[in-house]
């Protein structure tokens, strides 16, 4: 008797028609072992708690022993990467193992990443190193914990298989959940491919799996591809309330979920500096911090031409204006919390724009900074001034805030309370994922765990861990990360 046949799993997509897919099993890797496990996740979904002694999970799990509950897949999808149309993509290293119905009655993906090699795995290996490994976990977990929509890491696993990437690095393997896996490249591989059957097939089983009450629509699919827009602005407006730079904003990482997927060379914002650029490879800045909100409409854009074969011109157009005010509604809201600034007046634009000149200007850490904000009650603002290179501006800055905030309706103890709630004690800095990375390269997971469970409510004090809201050392300042994972 195994664990798993306490969980709920079905097989909803492998019931879709063979051009959507391959069948793979997945390839072993060599003595697997658990290195971090998700219990509150694995919890909501019925999985144990702790799973330290269920090995007959872990060679489930890990694709070292092939069990009855899943049926591994390789989904088939395409997309433009940075600007560029590619239909060879696929799954190259990760499968779909299954589908898994949460406590709440969510259904959860189950997706391996670094299975071993697939139908579309082109030149690569099919394998995850431990480095991203760990960095997917800890960013998804961290993510959520923000509160940001984002795919999840249920588990993860290391193994004595040797990976070679820049150097030879271990083998691992991350338990994916996310409610889809289906991207924005899933509709433009059966739109180029000239599959229009299969593109509306698609189209109907994402309706009833995840957008049901636009099934009731006049016209469903428009209905659909208005929530994408939505979704995906929203989620966009997360991203650039909290400094996040996603650095490979191709359309095969998009989720028609409006969810934060697949992370990669990823980054938040230490100095603000709207130009930021995390990734390495992006050697024309496409995927920078402030050009997120421009290459997520693009992207829709490309999802849309995928779509007219099903939805007409107009509609999507009109579906695409709403991504703008959507997008800058829900971001200026959530600045609005973040400075504690609710009521509205007449000269806050410029006092925001002039803030975040300042901000640029004077390098000020972006996240400590709205941190140092929300601590106002408590110091009256002494440690934010530390923050700038010039305390004159910044005391001046100060000053200009104080008046403005006074007239706020709420306490100053209420509003600090409220804007410790928004504004983040501990972010996933580069800097420690590299430094619990180090370490786990050394076989020591202790800080892995400990940051991921302080990431996992990162708006509370942790005292316990104040190590982890330090600001970045010189070294781990604008750290560009490669793709290779
Ligand atoms: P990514 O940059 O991770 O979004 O991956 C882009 C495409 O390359 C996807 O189709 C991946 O499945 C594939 N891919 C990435 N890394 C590997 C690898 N090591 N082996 C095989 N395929 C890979
Ligand atoms: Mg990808």
């Amino acid at each position: 008797m195994s664990s798993l046949d306490e969980v709920s799993i079905s097989h909803r997509f492998s019931e879709l028609p063979g051009n959507f897919y391959t069948l793979v099993e997945p390839t072993p890797l060599e003595n697997v072992r658990w290195v971090a496990w998700n219990s509150d996740l694995a919890l909501e979904l019925g999985f144990p708690e702790d799973v330290r002694q269920d090995f007959a999970l872990l060679n489930s799990l890990s694709g070292t022993q092939a069990h009855v509950s899943f049926k591994p897949l390789a989904m088939k999808y395409a997309g433009h990467q940075f600007g560029v149309y590619n239909p060879d993509l696929g799954d190259g290293r990760g499968l779909l193992l299954g589908e898994v119905t949460s406590q709440k009655g969510t259904v959860y993906d189950l997706h391996l990443k670094g299975a071993g090699q697939t139908p579309y795995s082109r030149m690569g290996d099919g394998r995850a190193v431990l480095r991203s490994t760990i960095r997917e976990y800890l960013c998804s977990e961290a993510m959520a914990g923000l509160g940001i929509p984002t795919t999840r890491a249920l588990a993860m696993m290391v193994s004595d298989s040797a990976v070679y990437r820049e150097d030879v690095e271990q083998g691992a393997l991350l338990v994916r959940a996310a409610e889809t896996h289906i991207r924005f490249g899933h509709f433009e591989h059966f739109f180029y491919s000239g599959q229009h059957d299969a593109l509306k097939l698609l189209a109907d089983k994402a309706l009833n799996w995840y957008f049901p009450d636009c099934q009731q629509q006049e016209q469903p699919h428009a209905a659909m591809f208005s929530e994408i827009v939505r979704l995906t602005a929203e989620m966009i407006a997360h991203w650039q309330a909290q400094g996040f730079a996603h650095g490979v904003m191709n359309t095969d990482n998009m989720s028609i979920l409006g969810q934060t997927f697949d992370y990669g060379p990823f980054g938040f914002m230490d100095d603000y500096e709207p130009g930021y650029i995390c990734n390495h490879s992006d050697y024309q800045g496409r995927y920078s911090f402030d050009n997120q909100p421009s290459i997520a409409l693009w992207n829709l854009t490309a999802l849309a031409h995928a779509l007219t074969p099903l939805i007409s011109r107009a509609e999507l157009d009109r579906s695409l204006e709403t991504f703008s005010p959507i997008l800058q509604s829900r971001y200026s809201q959530q600045m609005r919390e973040k400075f504690g600034l609710l009521s509205k007046q007449s000269d806050d634009g410029e006092f925001f724009n002039d803030s975040f000149a300042l901000m640029q200007q004077e390098r000020v850490d972006y996240p400590r900074f709205f941190r140092e904000l929300s601590n106002i009650d408590i110091n009256g603002g002494e440690s934010l001034v530390d923050l700038f290179i010039d305390r004159n501006k910044a005391a001046n800055w100060l000053e200009r805030y104080k008046k403005r905030s006074a007239d706020e309706e709420v306490s100053l103890t209420q509003r600090s309370d409220n804007m410790r709630q928004v504004n983040p004690k501990f972010i996933l800095r580069n800097y420690l994922a590299q430094q619990a990375i180090e370490l786990a390269q050394k076989g020591d997971f202790s800080m892995v765990a400990s940051l991921s469970n302080v990431l996992q409510s990162p708006y509370s004090e942790h005292r316990d861990f104040e190590q982890f809201s330090a600001l970045p050392p010189e070294w781990g300042k604008r750290m560009e990360i490669s793709c290779s994972s």
